[in-house]
């Protein structure tokens, strides 16, 4: 970089940077400090040239001073046999919580999520609470300092690890289904049957569609299976709920098709006519009856129109444009030609049902309710499952 007027523009582009930045220098967890050491060092040298000091180098003086200033406390601290207690007074569950957020005797590094967030923990007492973390943490990853999980957010996989070491976990509507993956895939099976009892339980017309989008995302098959019988129960209310709108093309696919439903056709129209706006929006296309057409591709063809009352279809769907000309056309003869064929479109009524299968096993959690905080109510679970030490 050259002198003149770039050095202004630099510092203006590290302003929020250094404003960041400044805080870590600031506090004392050198976790933070160090790899901002080492990012300072390594990629902020493009800007060395420079006129005067520049604030990142500043910086990086005040961190690097800081850190020699900490090694040193803590190398006075051990020579003058001060010991900090802070052990006393505190419960098995208390020391284990302290640990992990002090990182105290940490001996393995975790990164993870899409932000890659390093979290440190201790291969102990993952292991004695996780047969997977004992396999991952004893077998071929045993030797790795950093292990990669990227398929869990950082916040959810944090909470996790503090319920490994505590029992305590909050769980709410919004994060419900990130824990059951969470469970499942560390094999926490009690937690995950909890999370299900919790899911199916909580499940109203409302908010169905979003635990059943969500399962489709962790791929849980079987929570989908449970949404979907739900919706054919509650057809109506569920059909004009907002988080219809919310669902990929495949599940939208899946709640308009089945026999089973339990809901009239003229709902079935409008629900397919919501979500392909939402569906439009969603591509950035412009909400027009070609567009409607193109996002809901052959499920069109699921909609019963010739079981749809004649003076609703010229009313509603006719004017909609939604329908050549000659698919107008075809249902029409079937308002006055019985048994006409309307192919592609289906014909046969829906049957509903008569039956919802069961929930889950009969372990009910604790509950306890926060007055909007999310869309299902929050459930806490506490000292639950494995106690360690009792
Ligand atoms: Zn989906």
């Amino acid at each position: 970089m050259s002198s003149g007027g770039q050095p202004h523009e630099a510092a203006a582009v590290a302003a929020p940077i250094l404003e960041e930045c400044a805080c870590i220098a600031e506090c004392s967890d050198h976790s933070m400090a160090e790899p901002l050491i080492k990012w300072l060092k390594t990629d902020i040298v493009s800007i060395e040239k420079r006129e005067g000091p520049h604030p990142l180098f500043v910086l990086l003086n005040i961190l690097e001073s800081n850190q020699k200033i900490a090694t040193k406390q803590s190398e006075s601290e051990v020579q003058s046999g001060f010991v900090d207690n802070w052990q006393n007074g505190k419960s098995v569950r208390q020391s284990l919580r302290y640990s992990l957020d002090e990182k105290i005797l940490c001996d393995v590094t975790f990164i993870v999520g899409e932000n890659r967030k390093r979290i440190q923990a201790h291969r102990l007492t993952l292991s004695l609470r996780s047969c997977v973390f004992l396999a991952m943490l004893t077998g071929p990853l045993a030797e790795e300092d950093d292990i990669e999980i990227l398929d869990i957010d950082s916040d959810v996989f944090d909470q996790l690890l503090r319920f490994l070491y505590t029992d305590v976990i909050s769980i709410n509507g919004r994060n419900v289904i990130s824990f059951l993956y969470a469970f499942k895939k560390y094999d926490i099976v009690d937690m995950e049957n909890k999370c299900l009892t919790y899911i199916e339980s909580s499940m109203s017309p409302h908010e169905v569609c979003f635990v059943m989008e969500q399962a489709h995302l962790y791929n849980e098959q079987d929570l989908v299976q449970k949404a979907l019988a739900y919706i054919w129960q509650n057809g109506d209310e569920v059909l004009k709920s907002d988080t219809f709108c919310g669902l990929c093309h495949d599940c939208f696919v899946k709640v308009i098709e089945a026999d089973q439903r339990k809901t009239s056709e003229e709902s079935v129209f409008e629900a397919s006519i919501a979500w392909s706006e939402a569906e439009c929006r969603r591509q950035g296309r412009e909400v027009t009856p070609e567009n409607r057409r193109s996002v809901l591709g052959e499920s069109m063809h699921l909609i019963r129109y010739s079981k749809i009352d004649s003076s609703y279809f010229v009313q509603k769907i006719s004017l909609s444009s939604l329908l050549t000309k000659a698919e107008e056309i075809k249902i029409y003869r079937s308002f006055i030609v019985q048994n006409q064929e309307v192919s592609p479109f289906k014909s046969n009524h829906r049957l509903g049902i008569t039956w919802f299968p069961s929930i889950r096993d009969n372990i009910l959690p604790e509950y306890q309710t926060h007055n909007g905080s999310s869309v299902l109510d929050t459930v806490r679970f506490i000292s639950i499952g494995h106690n360690l030490f009792h």
